[in-house]
């Protein structure tokens, strides 16, 4: 008997419906013979709704009160998506992150997984139950306190609840047919990726295709676990992501895999900075200390007749107000004149291994963007990626015009979205 481990994102569960199709998909992967583990989102919104309601009664919600609300979310998905099941006949039972053994760093809104000790949900397994476990949120090793993945944090929960189980696949259904080579929501001519390696699926994941988290194909990368992703409308194959294809898994040898944007960053400017050494040091250590990530990252040449430069880096925009305030604490130290805050900024990438070979990708990057005429602000590239930041207005434009100007465009069907607001 195979084990395999689903997930079901949010617009898969936005109401009741859903929640009652769902539980006959799962039904069915049970009666075909599987050991079924079920890792389930909040429905439709829910967390954004739930982020509203926080910012309301506190100006920056964070920390643990935060994820202690945050994670209501999937305890209501879970509860229901059970009681939808046993309607149907069969035995389910639902966990909490933390009663399913998912145990984490002590980092609030962001924690990482550090152990999977899935003793329960194995229990509930051998004694025929299909077990689901609320995504997205954990238990910290040495507080005991609740925590919370990040946003989008139920991939990560699924593939290391997989690898933990040691199952066959991590499904992960969504409101897409698979991986596209870009959002289908922008561009209607995105092509279903039958294949695609770890690799390039952790660039496009980390340049904003939220169909897939980041930090979850890192996870499957590293225990080598097969992510088929797809849609829990449909009932079409979708799209495998491993580190090798298998069987009649299609690789295209393309040069690009995809176009990925993403609208979540913000820019912050420092301005008047000494030209000297330690001072890009002393900027970042404060950002660090903070525990922000950042992105990219831009000096400006300086100028001979005041010493000073500029640099600009981007980061996630729920976390610009708390860089800037401690940058602000550290202006004495640091030395700068001014800073300057944008979160009017979209990044735009594109995505292929085949770069590394074919000279002229980056050249016809840049003239797809200049003939949509999109202005490009900063650059930074990798051996498999180019990314630019761009006006936000521009976003959609220059997606399609880089996935047209790559032969990315689909010449049969339109791309499906089934569900899911975008939000
Ligand atoms: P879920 O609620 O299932 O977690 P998400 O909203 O997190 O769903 O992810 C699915 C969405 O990801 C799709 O609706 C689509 O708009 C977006 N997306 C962005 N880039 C891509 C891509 N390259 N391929 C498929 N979907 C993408
Ligand atoms: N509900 C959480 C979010 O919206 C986690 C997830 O859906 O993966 O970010
Ligand atoms: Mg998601």
């Amino acid at each position: 008997m195979g084990l395999v481990v689903q997930k079901y994102g949010g617009s898969s569960v936005a109401d009741a419906e859903g929640i009652k199709r769902v539980a006959k998909r799962i039904v069915d992967a049970k009666k075909n013979g599987n050991q079924v583990v079920v890792v389930v989102s909040a429905m439709g919104d829910t967390t954004d709704e739930l982020i509203d309601l926080a910012e309301q009664v506190s100006p920056i919600p964070a920390g643990r009160e935060f994820d202690m609300l945050l994670t209501a979310g999937e305890r209501i998905s879970m509860a229901l998506l059970a009681m939808a099941i046993k309607n149907l006949g069969h035995e389910a039972q639902s966990f909490t992150g933390s009663q399913a053994g998912v145990i984490t760093d002590s980092v609030h809104n962001k924690a990482r997984i550090i152990d999977v000790t899935p003793g329960r949900i194995r229990t509930a397994l051998d004694e025929g139950n299909i077990a689901i476990v609320a995504g997205f949120q954990g238990v910290s090793q040495d507080k005991k306190d609740i925590t919370t993945l990040g946003r989008g944090g139920s991939d990560t929960t699924a593939v290391a609840l997989a690898a933990a189980l040691d199952a066959e696949v991590c499904e992960i259904y969504t409101d897409v047919d698979g991986v596209f080579t870009a959002d289908p929501r922008v561009v209607k001519k995105a092509r279903k990726i039958d294949w695609i390696s770890f690799e390039d699926m952790l660039e496009l994941a980390a340049s904003g295709s939220k169909v897939l988290l980041h930090r979850c194909v890192e996870y499957a990368r590293r225990y080598n676990i097969p992510i088929h992703v797809r849609s829990s409308f449909s009932g079409l194959r979708g799209t495998w992501v491993s580190n090798e294809p298998q069987g009649d898994q299609q690789v295209e040898h393309a040069i690009i895999s995809g176009v990925a944007h993403d609208v979540s960053e913000a820019k912050i400017t420092v301005v008047g900075v000494p030209d000297k050494p330690g001072e890009a040091a002393a900027i970042f250590r404060t950002i660090a200390n903070a525990e922000i990530n950042i992105d990219m990252v831009v000096q400006n040449v300086s100028a001979a007749s005041t010493g000073l430069t500029d640099i600009s880096f981007t980061l996630p925009k729920a976390e610009g107000r708390k860089a800037i305030d401690a940058l602000e604490r550290n202006r004495g130290t640091i030395g700068f004149d001014s800073l300057r805050y944008d979160d009017q900024i979209a990044k735009i990438s594109l995505v292929g291994a085949g770069m590394k070979t074919n000279p002229g990708v980056t050249a016809g990057f840049f003239e797809a963007l200049s003939d949509a005429g999109v202005n490009i602000e900063l650059i930074s590239t990798s051996e498999i990626r180019i990314s630019v930041v761009t006006r936000a207005d521009d976003v959609i434009e220059a997606v399609r015009a880089v996935h047209t100007a790559f032969g990315l465009d689909s010449d049969s069907d339109e791309a499906v979205v089934y569900g899911g607001t975008g939000r």
